[in-house]
């Protein structure tokens, strides 16, 4: 007699989610191997935030202020700010907002190594296969299923669970195994450059900024502490257009290092006197273009023994801030599913039920400007000009606007602090069924 927890559960893509999950199902007694298609982890990508809820399971799961601390810093302010400089809404974050737990804004390479190298600690390093593409499963008569894996070298293997997590990301071929008729990857005609340059830090010393249209503008914010000796942070920035995207992507790929020179132009006269975004740009280290893309929600991310999560469930538009910080909750809302039902198909069942629909209309609701969407109304209302956002939007207008779309995604203040942690402390699998 075999208990379901002997047999491993396979977690496909070592990202955030599929790292959190591993540290997660460690915790509470579930062994699990990832197999990741890089070679060899690197610390890639720019600023990504951790809200709340987030940081809260960062906690749980035994990280510390410090910790983060080393990979970013706590954010302060959200600002969006009109073209003539003028302020159209600012909020505090975090703490400052009154919750139990900071928002982290976080350099993503740096807080995806941090994950790693816990997981190499924690469960060892037998348990993430680099160089070790999923590229299917099949689920098989006695409830398991093997996952379907293509190695860097060419050769191919497969490996056998309880459960496969694809943690895949937003090309997951574990989803699309499981949707096979899903529409191709949507983009709505949004191209962001983004980087890194080092600067001072403005406002409250750690402030998230939109500044200009929904159609043009530039999002920036420290991820790092002052630099002592020079005082200036890491500042990620986000330079933003929309276009007609009714001939589709052209580019090949959706993630491309490209010279400043290719898009700096849109932003040639954005200058105040508080920030110079050509300089910001010019001073880049290095430049990314991505397209703005999600894709379609699906109505459900589980097939028996198969289970989405992260970007491959939800990959959404950045613009709520909140794609690294669902993976990580879907990390836990999966973990603490397990601990009432065991690893087993009906503990993805209940995450299904919990997330699936809600979490879809999040990435809908995003592809709707999101938070952004303030900057819609001013736009419609009065073409982006204006000298006091009151004669635009009413405070009252504009708060209530920011609730909707907090309560949405679950950033709401009271809501979070009064919550159950999602996972009891010490909490356990319990070794049940039998395969
Ligand atoms: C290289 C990179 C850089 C990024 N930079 C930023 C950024 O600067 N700012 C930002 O907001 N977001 C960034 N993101 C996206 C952000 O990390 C995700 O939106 C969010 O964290 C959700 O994480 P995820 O684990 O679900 O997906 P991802 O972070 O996309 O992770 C998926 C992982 O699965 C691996 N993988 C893919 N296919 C397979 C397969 N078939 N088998 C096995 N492994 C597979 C990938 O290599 C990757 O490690 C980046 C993602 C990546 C992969």
């Amino acid at each position: 007699m075999e208990s379901v927890t002997d047999n491993p559960v396979i977690i496909a893509g070592g990202g955030i989610g599929g790292l959190a999950t591993a540290l997660t199902l460690h915790q509470i007694g579930v062994p699990c191997v990832v197999y990741e298609a890089v070679r060899e982890m690197r610390p890639l990508g720019v600023g990504i935030n951790m809200q709340p809820n987030a940081v809260r399971e960062l906690y749980d799961l035994g990280f510390s202020e410090a910790d983060l601390d080393r990979v970013g810093l706590p954010a302060k302010e959200w600002a969006l700010v009109g073209l003539n400089g003028n302020d159209i809404y600012s909020e505090p974050r975090g703490r400052l907002a009154g919750y139990n737990w900071p928002q982290y804004a976080v350099h993503r390479g740096l807080f995806h190594m941090m994950l790693y190298d816990a997981v190499l600690q924690r469960i060892g390093p037998q348990a993430v296969k680099l160089g070790s593409r999923v590229t299917g499963y099949r689920k098989n008569a006695d409830g398991s299923v093997t996952a379907l894996i293509e190695h860097a070298d060419g050769s191919t293997s497969e490996a056998n669970g309880a459960l496969l997590i694809g943690a895949d990301g937003i090309h997951s071929a574990i989803r699309a195994q499981m949707h096979p008729a899903q529409p191709p990857i949507h983009w709505g005609g949004a191209i962001m450059w983004r980087g890194t340059t080092w600067g001072k830090p403005i406002r409250s010393g750690s402030s998230f900024v939109g500044l200009g249209t929904h159609r043009q503008r530039v999002v920036f914010y420290p991820i790092s502490h002052p630099d002592p000796k020079t005082g200036l942070s890491m500042i990620n920035w986000i330079a933003e257009v929309t276009l007609d995207n009714a001939e589709g992507w052209k580019q090949s790929g959706w993630f491309r290092q490209v010279d400043v020179s290719d898009f700096a132009h849109h932003f040639d006269d954005w200058i105040w006197d508080w920030l110079d975004v050509p300089d910001l740009l010019q001073r880049a280290d290095a430049i990314f273009e991505n397209p703005m893309i999600d894709r379609d929600p699906v109505p459900t991310w589980q097939d028996g023994p198969v289970l989405l999560l992260g970007d491959a469930a939800h990959a959404m538009y950045p613009t709520g801030s909140n794609g690294g910080s669902q993976a990580i909750v879907d990390a836990r809302v999966l973990g603490a599913a397990m601990v009432e039902h065991g690893a087993t198909p009906d503990a993805l069942a209940a995450f299904d039920a919990k997330l699936c629909g809600p979490i879809s209309q999040l990435v809908l609701r995003n592809r709707g400007a999101g938070p952004f969407g303030l900057l819609n109304m001013v736009d419609e209302r009065c073409g982006g000009t204006f000298d006091n956002i009151d004669d635009v939007i009413p405070p009252d207008e504009r708060a209530a606007f920011m609730a909707g779309y907090k309560q949405a995604a679950g950033f709401a203040i009271e809501t979070l602090n009064k919550a159950p942690r999602t996972i009891a402390d010490g909490a356990k699998v319990r070794a049940t069924a039998t395969v």
